[in-house]
């Protein structure tokens, strides 16, 4: 096992990491920028060591500075989190280069998966059922619109290289097919540097559910079931839950069981997920993530699995120890992301931190960095925790929430707590009533009323 993990990353997710390191006897090294010298992860880690000043490109997305972090600690071993490196197959190369582990997948699996067009060919032909498109990217316009006929209008073009919900459009008929095409292509050289774009059929109602796996790069690989995360604003997930309200237990396994055999033959390491659009009864892959995602503790909650330890200790070369039939699914799980941002306008208000509380009691669980006299920086994400609450059921799950968001007290900035506290008052959320369109919807609505 590791001796001493670097974190490449900040925030809750940093603190996350530590503490599960420090339950396996790991000892941690943070690394910060300037403007987090006062930051939680630096203050609970073993060593910490200032990688440069606050802008990401030249502290938490700086490959070098962080090598030479690594080098100086001596850490044996880097997780790099979610978001900034996590997804970056030159940062795995370099890493190994240096013989340290990088605590994620292989190196050529995240740049498979972080090629749409590769990763969807990939899990084809691994028996995952994908969003019916072209195979393969758009080389011909006569055959683009040979395909878009095939599979009916509306499609969405997408670029291969796109993320973070950039790089998509959708195409009504077939008169704006051809400059749809060439408009992607073009903003995506612009943006991504890579012009291959594909074409696939656009569901039109469909909630995002996605599939918790771990695999361990010896021929076994579990699923934990799925999360419901249809509950987003500009592709951006809000509220995170599991099981889905909209699957049966023979569908979860079904499905699950499909992704967990795919990751095994794949001989993939680590934790991943796999995201479906899932409409009228149907799973259609969009992508995988090849690392640990923002809602990952909705699936620890109801599943008792500590996925960072299994990260490391997968990584470490240990077999995974759990076994599909270990894994048993408890109750509901349903999580809040807190921002630093106006509940209404989603301004962002970074600023100190007057007063902090964060909720507890029974199956609450509060991952944030937060503290009272701490100043939220301006120049990252805005996420600054997350709530998450389990119950025997969903009901009882919902009403420990708003119990929950009712004790939580930031002072000093504004955030999202009352948008949350909306949203589960509302009969559709109540009913698990959603697809991946009802928060814009809703939020549209509250501002007519405005
Ligand atoms: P990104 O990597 O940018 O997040 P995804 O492929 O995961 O891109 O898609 C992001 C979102 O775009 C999805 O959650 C969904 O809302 C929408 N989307 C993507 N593909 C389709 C499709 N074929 N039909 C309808 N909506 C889609």
């Amino acid at each position: 096992m590791f001796e001493k993990v670097l974190i490449a990353n900040r925030g809750e997710i940093a603190l996350r990491i530590h503490r599960a390191c420090h339950e396996m006897g790991i000892k941690t090294v943070a690394v910060h920028s300037e403007a987090d010298a006062d930051a939680m992860h630096v203050r609970l880690a073993d060593e910490s060591i200032c990688i440069g000043p606050a802008p990401s490109t030249e502290s938490y997305l700086n490959i070098p500075r962080i090598i030479a972090a690594a080098e100086v600690s001596g850490a044996d071993a880097i997780h790099p989190g979610y978001g900034f490196l996590s997804e970056n197959a030159e940062f795995a190369d370099i890493i190994a280069q240096h013989d340290i582990t990088f605590i994620g997948p292989k190196a050529e699996h995240i740049r498979t998966m972080g090629d749409k067009i590769m990763a969807k060919e990939t899990v084809k032909k691994l028996g995952i059922p994908v969003v019916p498109g072209s195979d393969g990217g758009i080389t011909d316009m006569d055959k683009a619109v040979k395909i878009a006929e095939k599979i009916g209008y509306p499609v969405i073009v997408k670029a291969a290289a796109g993320g973070g919900g950039r790089g998509m459009k959708v195409v009504q008929s077939a008169d704006k097919l051809v400059a749809s095409v060439q408009a992607c292509k073009t903003e995506a050289k612009a943006a991504f540097g890579d012009d291959a774009v594909y074409i696939e059929k656009f569901l039109g109602t469909p909630r995002h559910i996605e599939f918790q796996i771990l695999g361990d790069g010896q021929g076994n690989a579990i699923h934990l079931g799925e999360r419901d995360c249809s509950l987003q604003r500009r592709h951006q997930k809000v509220l995170e839950e599991a099981p889905s309200p909209a699957l049966t237990h023979e569908q979860r396994m079904e499905t699950g069981g499909i992704v967990a055999k795919a990751m095994a033959d794949m001989g993939y390491i680590g934790a991943g997920t796999i995201e479906f659009l899932y409409e009228n009864g149907e799973f259609y892959f969009i992508e995988m993530n090849t690392r640990l995602q923002v809602e990952h503790p909705v699936t620890e909650m109801i599943t008792g699995v500590d996925l960072v330890r299994e990260q490391i200790r997968v990584a470490a070369g240990q077999k995974l120890t759990l076994k599909q039939e270990d894994i048993e699914f408890r109750g509901h799980a349903i999580e809040c992301r807190i921002n630093a941002e106006d509940p209404l306008t989603f301004a962002p208000s970074p600023g100190a931190i007057t007063d902090y509380h964060p909720p507890g009691g029974l199956d609450v669980r509060c991952d944030s960095a937060l503290y009272s006299g701490y100043r939220v920086p301006p120049h990252y994400d805005s996420m600054i925790g997350k709530l998450i609450v389990r119950g025997s059921d969903r009901a009882g799950c919902i009403r420990r929430l708003r119990r929950s968001l009712e004790e939580y007290v930031i002072g000093g900035i504004k955030t999202s707590i009352p948008l949350h506290q909306m949203l589960l008052d509302q009969p559709d959320f109540v009913e698990g009533n959603y697809n991946i369109h009802w928060l814009e919807k809703f939020l549209e609505d509250l501002n007519k009323q405005d």
